[in-house]
Order: structure tokens, then C-alpha cells, then sequence
């Protein structure tokens, strides 16, 4: 059995015709002739803009740079708008970003020649709030005994590596290429 008294079925019937008769009649009454006045209107506008007008020509010519001049407004800031309101894509490191690594107890820092040839190789202290330039100082122990100590000249960090200055630059050198080569070098590059 229904919940719904009898009469208030009646009443939601009569109701609902009544809405229904109004928005039929409605339709015919307001709709169709407002469709005709903005379909009139529309035609009107359209001839209006495709008719010949006595407008002088200089005056055609500033409102044609004005109007332009707005969109072109319009589009920069809209894009201006949009490129910060995006978050910046982290681009994506490339080798040539791969610039300093620690090596044999000391930092190193180089930069590339546009032929991709490690150029400016410079030592430098390791130490996180040290990172001052150190100087290579070769020390000879006999023929076969030969280092090179990388002294910070701020805190005074001693790093002894084995070889002359020059053959170490060349280790240095060697152990980036291949680092780049194996593509390890993403290790030591933070993203950008
Ligand atoms: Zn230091």
C-alpha cells in the first residue's frame, strides 16, 4: 500500500498539469517569438557589418591596430598567467651538468669545451663548508714514490694521492670519461 494519501496524488497531478500547461504555453507565447526577434536581430548585425559604411579610412586603420594591439595584450598576459600558475617541469640532467665529483679524498670541478673536452679541471676541498680551491704539491720519495698532496688553504685538509700532479689530472680525466661512458655520472648530478 501506498504511503501517500489519495489527495495528495491529486494534488501532485493537478500541480504538475498546471506547470506543464504554463510551459507549454509559455513556449508558445515568449520562446518562439523571442527565437524570431533574436534571429532578426542576428541578421540585422550581420548586415550591418557587411554593409558599406562612410567611415573614413585612417579611422579603420586605428581601431584595426587598437583592436589588435588588445588580443595580442589579451594573449600575453593569459600566457603569462598560465606559465605561472604551472609548476616548472624538472628538466631532465644532461652529462655536460655533470661538473663535480669527490675522487681520491678531494672534490673536483671542471667545465666542458663545446667539443665536450673536459677543460679547467680544479681541485677543491671536500669539506661541506670548505669548498676552497686546494693546491696540488708534488712530493718525491725516490723514482717510484711519488705523491701529491691537496692541501685546503682554509682548514688546512691534507689529501695525499699517489702520482705526480699531472698524472692524477689525467686519472681524473680518465675516471670522468668513463663515468660518462657507463652513464654514472647520473649519480653525482642533483635534478635541476
Ligand atoms: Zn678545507
Amino acid at each position: 500500500m501506498s504511503s501517500e494519501k489519495p489527495s495528495t496524488k491529486i494534488i501532485v497531478q493537478v500541480v504538475g498539469g498546471v506547470i506543464l500547461a504554463g510551459t507549454l504555453y509559455l513556449c508558445r507565447t515568449l520562446l518562439i517569438p523571442g527565437l524570431k526577434w533574436c534571429g532578426g536581430f542576428v541578421v540585422s548585425v550581420w548586415n550591418w557589418i557587411f554593409d558599406s559604411h562612410a567611415v573614413p579610412g585612417w579611422l579603420i586603420i586605428i581601431l584595426s591596430v587598437i583592436s589588435v594591439w588588445c588580443v595580442v595584450r589579451v594573449v600575453m598576459d593569459l600566457l603569462s598567467t598560465l606559465s605561472k600558475s604551472l609548476p616548472a617541469l624538472p628538466r631532465e640532467p644532461r652529462w655536460t651538468d655533470f661538473r663535480e665529483f669527490e675522487f681520491k679524498g678531494v672534490l673536483w670541478r671542471w667545465d666542458y669545451y663545446p667539443s665536450g673536452e673536459i677543460g679547467g679541471l680544479v681541485s677543491f676541498c671536500p669539506e661541506p663548508d670548505c669548498r676552497l680551491q686546494t693546491n696540488g704539491e708534488e712530493r718525491f720519495y725516490g723514482t717510484y714514490n711519488q705523491t701529491t698532496e691537496y692541501k685546503c688553504d682554509r682548514c688546512g685538509n691534507k689529501k695525499e694521492v699517489e702520482g705526480t700532479k699531472r698524472s692524477i689530472d689525467n686519472l681524473v680525466r680518465r675516471e670522468i670519461g668513463r663515468l660518462i661512458d657507463l652513464g654514472e655520472w647520473k649519480k653525482y648530478v642533483k635534478p635541476a
